[in-house]
């Protein structure tokens, strides 16, 4: 898409525009918008709507608090299900000082930073994301509950998968905006499903997977269902996950592809695959970033655990899909959909490339269950574990200097400082594990 303002104004003319809703993401990945009338479009496209930037989390102080939105005119979207005459349309926006000058701690414009360099050694970043969800019941007050009344498991279907009809109208709505839906299923855990759509570059990748959270929420409503990405609702079940796959084109071409090489990879691939693992402990502060994200990367659901890549197994951190030449890629199967997508596929990358400048060799594959391994035979060989809580996440983000730097000093003292709160109110909670476990003996 290459959208001109006079396309924008033909569009909203045509199609009877009536709002327009003026979205941007908050550093924990949160969605928030604005809305306008029609009659202030030429403003909006002159790059003089305002906010209040002290009022979203981690964003202005009080004393310069005037902020703009701009919006990037390829991200115009109508929504299908608001009504048909005063439609509702939106831009993804890039978010400006009141001075005028860029605001850096918007997670979009670190991941276009990002992109923007390393399109300058002449790569472009392609990421496909798989996103997992479930839907649940509400109870009469329509307030979210952990209830499914179904019993249905992987690629089951009607009428035991009871979301099927809200999962249908979540794809044929994404379809209408634009999405290439490669599939849909039930996932494993009763009221689990995944929906994926076909992968694009990095910017687009992280806005699609924004909008897609909201679109999925959105229908799921309509369906008097509740949908969420909390990565572990349910404890005994398997979790949510958002595995990417990650690929870098050069001139269009896949260059992770080499079709000599045993598992189909190129250097560049390995190497990528190197400083990924390199930097992954404080990679998954920023790809698992609420203390329930760490309940789900526990031995036993599909997740993963270790510090390790496979081409044969199917549950370690890094998966090479089989896959046709033309789209050689690995997956990392520990981000979890919290994850704010800006951010995430911005460290993803920075540590990729730092493995491809500095020709990181990852460790040899581990083709073997890893979960079968003792801990002396996983020292023997090196396999590293991921983070345990939020809490390891944090220190191992502030002891890996590199990863900071792609968020930049004050995002990453914004990040870590509300994390550690996050993580020290939910310290301070007294579980029904504890009141099971100890109330009777103690
Ligand atoms: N739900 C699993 C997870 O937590 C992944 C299942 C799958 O392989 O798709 O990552
Ligand atoms: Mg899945
Ligand atoms: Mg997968």
């Amino acid at each position: 898409k290459n959208y001109t303002r006079e396309d924008i104004l033909r569009m909203v003319e045509e199609e009877d525009v009536g709002f327009i809703r003026l979205q941007f993401t908050d550093i924990f990945g949160t969605f928030k918008n604005v809305a306008v009338t029609r009659s202030q479009l030429e403003k909006v496209l002159d790059n003089e709507c305002m906010f209040d930037g002290s009022s979203i989390e981690g964003f202005a102080r009080v004393e310069d608090s005037d902020m703009y939105l701009y919006p990037d005119l390829n991200t115009f979207e109508i929504f299908p299900w608001r009504p048909q005459q005063g439609k509702v349309a939106r831009f993804i926006c890039d978010i400006y000082k009141g001075d005028g000058t860029i605001f850096e701690s918007d997670p979009r414009y670190v991941l276009k930073k990002v992109v923007d360099k390393v399109q300058a050694e002449g790569y472009d970043f392609q990421v496909g994301p798989e996103c997992e969800f479930f839907l649940f019941h509400t109870d009469e007050g329509g307030m979210p509950t952990t209830i499914t009344h179904e019993n249905a498991s992987y690629f089951d279907l009607g009428p035991l998968d009871l979301g099927e009809n809200a999962r249908r109208d979540m794809v044929l709505t994404l379809e209408d905006m634009g999405f290439e839906i490669e599939a849909s299923h039930h996932e494993f855990a009763a009221g689990q499903h995944e929906i994926d759509f076909k992968y694009d570059s990095a910017l687009i990748t992280a806005d699609n997977i924004m909008t897609f959270k909201m679109v999925v929420k959105t229908i799921a409503k309509r369906h008097g269902l509740h949908a969420t990405f909390m990565p572990k609702p349910k404890y005994g079940e398997n979790g949510s996950g958002m595995h990417l796959n990650l690929s870098l084109n050069r001139d269009g071409i896949n260059v992770f592809s080499d079709p000599k090489d045993v598992n189909g990879l190129s250097r560049e691939a390995y190497y990528f695959i190197g400083g990924i693992m390199k930097h992954m402990k404080a990679i998954s502060f920023i790809t698992n970033p609420t203390v329930n994200s760490y309940k789900r990367l526990v031995p036993g659901y599909e997740a993963p655990v270790y510090i390790a890549w496979s081409a044969k197994n199917r549950t370690p951190l890094i998966r090479i899909p089989t896959a046709k030449t033309a789209h050689a890629r690995i997956e990392l199967r520990s981000p979890d959909p919290t994850a704010n997508p800006y951010l995430a596929l911005a460290v993803c990358l920075e540590a990729g490339m730092d493995g491809i400048r500095n020709e990181i060799m990852p460790p040899a594959s581990v083709d073997t269950n890893i979960y079968r391994m003792s801990k002396e035979e996983r020292d023997a060989i090196g396999i590293e574990e991921l983070p345990g809580s939020l809490l390891e996440a944090v220190r191992e983000f502030e002891k890996d200097a590199f990863i900071r730097g792609v968020l930049g000093k004050d995002l990453s003292e914004k990040f870590i400082a509300a994390k550690k709160k996050e993580y020290r109110d939910y310290r301070a909670q007294v579980t029904d594990w504890e009141i099971k476990n100890y109330l009777h003996v103690l």
